[in-house]
């Protein structure tokens, strides 16, 4: 693998984890959860079991489910072929586990060995041990199985969508399970019969939900769905927070509402628990009592030791004698026995078999409760005389007052009642009550949980919400009756007490929906079109920044393969940027330059006026070469040897910060080279012209003179076309050697002051002759301004005698030339006014180029070379002036320059 490879893994795991931990954390948990519950089962630790609330409840098998989600979810996070299998099959098990449990539940089936499997024998005596797992469970391992099982195909929207739903689908079942836990919806919804899936199975669920989305969001599958809905996106969020959060409060609202009502009920139900006890205690030791005070009579106690001694007719007829004056006072019935146990009298009537009878205890004396359309005591007092036992009072008493006490227990409730019971054997003897008119033997256990009342009787007290032996829901106090071995329990229907609460539900429903629905409505008016606007503007400026990155890309590959050198710099010449052509050009490395001085590329001879240039243009002056094109200059490179360049300077503004020159150059060192031997060969050629030239001229002088005798006229023709022929020659030859020597600065400018009006009527007059030879005439306008010149005349009247010649001879017959002068300030302004055919539009850019002619035919009627107007540019810029024209079709033209002048000196 290339050192590559393992970088890109490396990135690749480390974008990877967040989506990774969202994943393997939940898993982690379930597969936690789900061990701990089954090591429970397994060794019989109930701590295990116990250490969360609610775990307990949560049965083997839907710990087993929870262990084969966990290892499923992994095995789900990569797509390696090994994992893949262990998905599916961890997939599968899992649908199958959950048809199977639900079928059980379905159909109601509680096999045998559900009890027995897993369960350790200590546990199988608690609570909701039976091994069943509840429906929502069993269907929500179903559902965890097939979206594991969907993790082949990624990318298909409806699939993903799907996916998803089912994933929130399987989150809201845990949360609506936990939320059921808690608040006892049965409580909520009358006769609600659905079982809620445990706490703890209700928060796996919770994981495993979050575990699918993690792995959802991993598939990229949002991406699919919501790819260009992210305004709706938010919409969704905050409209399921928005839900998520009320509902949270209104439970929390409704839950504590709930805890208030049952801690109320419950301590009511406790109180009235412990009275009633504490009265049946009482009234049973009172009679008990009363039946004591019988056997101890002193003349029963006689008799009965008479018929220890002598038993006889007679004394049993006293003995019952004695016995009938008991009956009035709550005694129904009296039998006395010998000691032995067997009868000798009775007075009043003795019930014989009853419905029921359970044995009480702790009286000190054998009694039981009897029922016979009301409670009775049945006691057996020993007798005791002389200090032998002589026989036993066995009586009867009515308990008037037991049914009457259980009567007022409807102050409690409508469905209020207490239950009185014995134990008989396994099954308790129960005696009528509120609404159950007749006695009845109950189980122990109802479905898989104890009675209240077995609890009693096992002699614990306490509240509790469970089924009555009807298998109705109650909330029911339960206590022992003292040490006498009864029960009592206590109860309210569910559904009375928690009347109050569902009133409540009822209303807050209403308000939740309400709530929502306002809420949506907000969401979808007032943040739904800001999410859109800041996606909007979100994508805006993505696909602006994509534009820039890509117009710059392609600006850079411009710049870098452009052949000519750009460096930008501020405007006091330091260097901000160079292209590499610009590097290539002056020999520098690539960023070489950054930061450096301009003057590095400029030959030590020009520094020093580049430096005031650039003082000046920042002082803020006009700057001479800013704008300008196709100037020449001579660069230097690194290395120190010079070179040409063609170069043109602009200036770039910014809207922040000061403006940036960018220059670019061009090697012309080879172009320029040749220009320079091209116009050092004409100079030379017009040098070894001249020489020729003017001896065929004097000869031509001598013969047109007639000095050489007369010629024929056919001759003289000939002998004028050479004349001005070679005139024009010589016109020329004078004008290419101007140009050369003014160009190549061999042409030395004197600098002197003069006067500005002497030196223009010196000019008039000068040329006068030559206009008139053309058929035009000079006027100097005047007044001359006074104004002083300082600059060499004799090339100013170099200018001034082109001007005036081309005025001229561009002038029409008889036409009148105005040669004026103008003083502004410091600078004075000359013009030439002709009035002749003006110059071609398409010729003015061209004019003060070398050898531009407007009419360039051979059949001029105008003599001329085309250099005239450029060395007339040349002279007046070395002068610091400028030249220029204006000119308009048949209107004549006006050429002018501008010097600087000076006042009179003093
Ligand atoms: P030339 O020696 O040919 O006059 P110049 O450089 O002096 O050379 O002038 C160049 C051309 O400019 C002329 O040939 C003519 O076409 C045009 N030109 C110059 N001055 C005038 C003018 N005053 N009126 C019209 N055209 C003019």
């Amino acid at each position: 693998m290339g050192h590559d490879d393992a970088q890109g893994i490396v990135a690749k795991a480390l974008s990877d984890w967040p989506s990774r931990l969202a994943v393997s954390v939940p898993a982690l948990a379930v597969l936690a959860l789900g061990i701990t519950i089954l090591t429970g089962w397994v060794t019989g630790e109930r701590s295990l079991l116990l250490a969360v609330k609610g775990l307990f409840p949560m049965v083997p098998p839907t710990a087993i489910g929870f262990i084969v989600s966990g290892v499923t979810l992994f095995a789900a996070l990569d797509a390696t072929p090994r994992r893949q299998r262990v998905r599916h099959i961890g997939a599968t098990a899992l649908v199958l586990l959950g048809f199977a449990a639900a079928t059980l539940q379905v159909l109601d089936v509680h096999p045998a060995w559900l009890d027995r499997a897993f369960v350790h024998e200590e546990l199988r005596s608690l609570d909701a041990a039976r091994g069943r797992m509840s429906l929502p469970t069993a269907l929500a391992f179903v559902l965890t199985g097939l979206l594991a099982l969907t993790f082949d195909h990624p990318g298909d929207r409806l699939r993903a969508l799907l996916v998803q739903l089912l994933a929130g689908a399987l989150l809201a079942l845990g949360m609506v399970s936990l939320i059921g836990y808690d608040i006892a919806p049965e409580a909520l919804v009358p006769r609600y019969r659905l079982g809620w899936m445990p706490v703890a199975s209700a928060a796996g669920f919770i994981a495993i939900g979050v575990a699918l989305l993690g792995l959802i969001a991993r598939a990229g599958w949002y991406g699919a769905v919501y790819e260009r809905h992210e305004d709706e996106k938010i919409l969704i969020l905050t409209l399921g927070i928005l839900l998520l959060v009320s509902l949270a409060m209104s439970t929390a609202g409704l839950s504590l509402i709930q805890r208030n009502l049952e801690r109320t009920v419950r301590a009511s139900l406790a109180q009235a628990v412990s009275d009633r006890t504490a009265i049946l205690v009482n009234l049973m030791q009172y009679r008990i009592t009363r039946a004591s005070i019988v056997s101890t009579r002193p003349t029963l106690r006689e008799h009965l030791g008479r018929w220890a001694a002598a038993p006889s007719p007679q004394v049993a007829a006293d003995i019952a004698a004695e016995g009938d004056t008991f009956l009035g006072s709550g005694f129904n019935g009296l039998q006395f026995q010998d000691p032995e146990g067997l009868p000798i009298a009775a007075s009043g009537e003795l019930l014989g078999p009853v419905p029921l009878e359970t044995p009480l205890a702790s009286l000190g004396v054998p009694a039981s409760l009897l029922w016979n359309q009301a409670f009775y005591l049945r006691a057996r007092v020993p007798v005791v005389h002389q200090g032998k036992v002589v026989g036993h009072v066995l009586s009867e008493q009515v308990l008037e007052v037991l049914p009457r006490l259980q009567l007022d227990v409807a102050a409690l409730g409508r469905t209020a009642e207490w239950v009185l019971c014995g134990a008989e054997k396994i099954r308790m003897a129960c005696f009528p009550h509120r609404f159950q008119p007749t006695p009845r033997y109950a189980p122990m256990v109802e479905g898989s949980r104890v009675l209240p009342a077995a609890l009693a009787l096992g002699g614990r007290s306490g509240v509790v919400n469970a089924p009555d032996y009807r298998g109705e829901e109650v909330i029911a106090g339960y206590a022992p009756v003292g040490e006498l071995g009864l029960g009592v329990v206590l109860k309210i229907d569910a559904q009375e007490y928690y009347a109050p609460l569902r009133e409540q539900f009822a209303q807050w429903w209403k308000w939740l929906l309400a709530l929502a629905l306002a809420a949506a409505l907000l969401v979808s008016s007032q943040v739904r079109p800001v999410a859109q606007r800041l996606m909007a503007s979100e994508r805006l400026a993505r696909d602006q920044a994509e534009e820039l990155g890509r117009r710059e890309k392609m600006l850079r590959e411009l710049y870098s393969s452009l052949g000519d050198g750009i460096v930008v710099m501020k405007p006091d010449g330091t260097i901000e940027f160079t292209n590499p052509a610009a590097e290539r050009l002056f020999g520098f490395g690539p960023g070489e330059l950054i930061g450096k001085p301009v003057s590095l590329m400029i030959p030590e001879a020009l520094r020093e006026a580049n430096a005031r240039a650039t003082q000046a243009f920042l002082a803020g002056e006009k700057s001479k070469v800013l704008g300008q094109r196709g100037l020449v200059f001579a660069a230097q490179r690194k290395d120190g040897s010079t070179f040409d360049i063609e170069f043109s300077l602009a200036e770039m503004r910014q809207e922040a910060g000061l403006p940036r020159l960018v220059a670019v150059a061009r090697d012309v060192s080879e172009r320029e080279g040749l220009v320079r031997l091209k116009s050092e060969f004409i100079a030379k050629v017009s040098h070894e012209l001249r020489t020729p030239l003017t001896a065929i001229m004097g000869s031509l002088e001598l013969l047109r003179e007639g000095d050489m005798g007369e010629i024929p006229e056919p001759a003289k023709g000939f002998i004028d076309m050479a004349w001005r022929n070679s005139e024009r020659l010589a016109m020329l030859v004078n004008d290419v050697i101007d140009t050369e020597r003014i160009e190549s600065g061999a042409l030395a400018f004197r600098d002197m002051e003069f006067e500005l009006g002497p030196f223009l009527l010196e000019a008039v007059e000068l040329n006068q002759p030559y206009a008139v030879r053309e058929h035009a005439t000079l006027r100097l306008v005047e007044p001359v301004p006074p104004a002083w010149l300082r600059a060499d005349p004799d090339r100013l009247m170099q200018v001034m005698a082109n001007l005036l010649s081309n005025a001229a001879k561009f002038s029409h017959e008889g036409g009148a030339i105005e040669v004026e002068a103008e003083r502004s300030g410091e600078r004075v302004r000359v013009s030439v006014t002709d009035h002749g055919d003006g110059i071609p539009e398409e010729f003015r850019p061209r004019i003060f180029e070398k050898f531009a002619q407007a009419d360039s035919s051979d059949t001029r009627e105008v003599g001329g070379t085309g250099l005239g107007l450029a060395i007339c540019k040349t002279i007046v810029e070395r002068l610091g002036g400028e030249i220029g024209f204006v000119s308009s079709r048949g209107g004549g033209t006006t050429f002018w320059f501008e010097l600087p002048a000076s006042g009179p000196p003093p």
